[in-house]
């Protein structure tokens, strides 16, 4: 996992949520990286290394 990850990017996890939902709108980023789900709006905190390791693929970015 070597792409930049940004505000607003939506990820796909290999796990899903116990919602259903594998796809995430990244909320904040940093050490600590906040994710929201986009189904139920669940929002998570994780560890940027942990976070990395679920990232499946990165689904969509923001054009900058
Ligand atoms: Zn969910």
């Amino acid at each position: 996992m070597k792409e930049k990850l940004e505000i607003k990017d939506i990820v796909q996890l290999k796990k899903q949520h116990p919602c259903g939902s594998k796809e995430f709108e990244i909320m904040r980023t940093g050490a600590d990286f906040r994710i929201k789900c986009l189904k139920c709006e669940k929002q998570i905190w994780l560890a940027r290394t942990v976070l990395e390791k679920r990232i499946k693929k990165i689904v969509k970015s923001e054009e900058k």
